[in-house]
């Protein structure tokens, strides 16, 4: 076997023979043999440096080589086996539950949402009336956060586990099996819902239990090691272990272990703003000018480092639109979101900036749960400037001289943005490394990208949970509650929908 890298013009099909003709000189084989060689696509990535060209990485292979394929373990019937109860149908819960399938056991799912269908109406409502189901939102519901949002699969490396096992298994519950070459691959939240559905489907139809509108308010371990799960209902579910993915966005787990004595911690995370652009012009940028329409969306990421800080782009969402993000009353919360085909007019990033519980003192007496009084307040902050979802905005030029604005620029933000001196509502610590970022980036990464046209809204505050729920590093059970897996990216360790899908993996696999 060899490994090959092709390339193609962007709007053109790569065909069998172009890479069979390749293949033969690179395994040495004679050219009678070419239409015996078997190949393998890995990778597909965009070159954008001078011709945009696709550039393919192909795993080629000689008539008598083996060409192994990846093969999914296989779903077993667990009705009747001994049930682990899974709390949070994001996509940690749904891929541990899908790994407990496999691996004999009875995933017993309790979702405080609603299925996604119904879920949708909650959203809609959201963004038309302003009004927020604390149980059912953007965050809250069927799929967790990653189901109405752009889909971006971006985590790469196998550090955390095999990736395989989450693109392979999405592509059987219906994403496009493109995710499982594209260098950048994403579903679209048009997609995702189905996915999400056909998950839960194989779960129940296995044997698996789904509960909604079911959330969950204590946990307790008996004397004989079996756990109580209650939830809002009074009602109360029973097994030896309980894996916990409720997200970043459950505070009131967090109080519940604070309350309990069970150990949490403060952990850093990332503060700022939405960022959000005419598509157009970052297609320009990115593509040198060179933008046709049968071209991907353009993407953007940076990063960079400003007093000791790191500032980011996350979470950016090509020819996408902002979302309200809150999962309460009263807070102010943006974040982003892309159908399949990227084809709004706007272009929107998080562009945050990293925060260490040293950098507010003022908040350590509230003990692991500072950060998360932190990010409260800010969020309360937002709202209380606009009394609702009218998310402050500021033109980015503007922001960074500190003047108002005269005039904001359309926004894709469906409750609508006021004009805001943002640069005076965010922390100085955030505000202050903004300022310097956005001209650095136009300067030296992106031309054209620190423009008046750029509109910033605040505030992107759920880019990482503010606490970490400790785990053993072996058996990932909490460090002093046996048979309690906190899990994904509530428990801090996983960030974005395949790492907190690969930590529900790990999970389930340790029980
Ligand atoms: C709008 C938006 C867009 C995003 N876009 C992307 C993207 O493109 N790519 C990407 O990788 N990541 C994206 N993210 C982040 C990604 O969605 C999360 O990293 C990921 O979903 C975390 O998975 P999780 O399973 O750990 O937690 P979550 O997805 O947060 O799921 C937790 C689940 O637990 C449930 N729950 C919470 N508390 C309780 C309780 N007490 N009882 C019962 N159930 C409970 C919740 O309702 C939820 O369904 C986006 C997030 C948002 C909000």
């Amino acid at each position: 076997m060899k490994e090959i890298e092709v390339t193609s013009k962007l709007g053109k099909e790569l065909t069998s023979d172009e890479i069979q003709t390749a293949a033969v000189k690179a395994l040495g084989v004679s050219p009678k043999m070419k239409q015996q060689i078997r190949y393998r696509i890995m990778r597909r990535s965009i070159d954008a440096r001078n011709d945009i060209l696709y550039r393919y990485r192909i795993e080629v292979y000689k008539p008598d080589e083996v060409m192994a394929e990846y093969v999914l373990d296989e779903y077993k019937d667990v009705s009747g086996s001994e049930p682990v109860i899974v709390i949070g149908a994001g996509p940690a819960g749904m891929f541990a539950s899908l790994r407990l399938l496999m691996n004999g056991f009875r995933p017993v799912v309790l979702e405080r949402g609603k299925d996604v269908h119904q879920r949708k109406f909650d959203m809609a409502k959201l963004s038309r009336d302003g009004v927020v189901n604390p149980d059912s939102n953007y965050c809250f519901g069927e799929g967790g956060a990653g189901t109405f949002s752009d889909g971006k699969l971006y985590t790469r490396s196998s550090k955390r586990g095999d990736i395989r096992e989450v693109l392979h298994q999405l592509v059987r519950f219906g994403a496009d099996p493109s995710i499982l070459i594209d260098a950048h691959p994403h579903i679209g939240s048009d997609r995702l819902p189905l996915v999400v559905e056909n998950i839960r489907k194989c779960i129940v139809e296995h044997g698996g239990e789904y509960h909604f509108d079911s959330r969950v308010t204590d946990i307790t371990k008996k004397g004989d090691g079996t756990f109580d799960v209650t939830v809002a209902d009074g009602q109360i579910y029973s097994s030896r272990k309980v894996i916990l993915a409720t997200g970043h966005s459950a505070r009131d787990i967090y109080e519940m272990f604070d309350r309990k004595g069970w150990e949490i911690q403060s952990k850093g995370f990332a503060l700022g703003v939405r960022v959000e652009h005419p598509q157009s012009l970052i297609n320009k940028i990115q593509y040198h000018g060179k933008y046709q329409p049968f071209m991907p969306t353009a993407e953007y990421s940076f990063v960079t480092q400003i007093e000791g800080r790191g500032v980011f782009s996350f979470c950016m969402c090509p020819g996408g639109i902002l979302v309200p993000a809150a999962t309460a009353e009263g807070e102010l919360v943006l974040n982003g979101m892309s159908n399949s085909q990227r084809n709004s007019k706007w272009a929107n990033s998080g562009v945050v900036v990293q925060i260490e519980p040293e950098d507010f003192p003022e908040y350590a007496q509230h003990g692991p749960l500072a950060l998360l009084q932190f990010q409260k307040d800010v969020e309360r902050k937002m709202f209380e400037y606009t009394g609702s979802l009218k998310a402050p905005a500021q033109r980015m030029m503007d922001f960074c001289r500190r003047i108002p604005s005269t005039g904001l620029p359309q926004t894709s933000y469906h409750p609508g943005a006021a004009n805001a001196p943002l640069h005076e509502l965010l922390p100085e610590h955030v505000s202050l490394r903004l300022k310097y970022a956005f001209p650095e980036i136009g300067n030296k990464k992106m031309r054209g990208y620190y423009t008046n046209d750029a509109l910033l809204l605040g505030v992107e505050s759920r880019t990482s949970s503010p606490v970490r729920i400790p785990r053993d590093p072996e058996t990932l059970e909490h460090i002093q509650v046996p048979g309690l897996y906190p899990c994904g990216e509530g428990a801090g360790y996983a960030g974005g929908i395949v790492s907190s899908a690969l930590d529900g993996i790990n999970c389930a696999a340790r029980i």
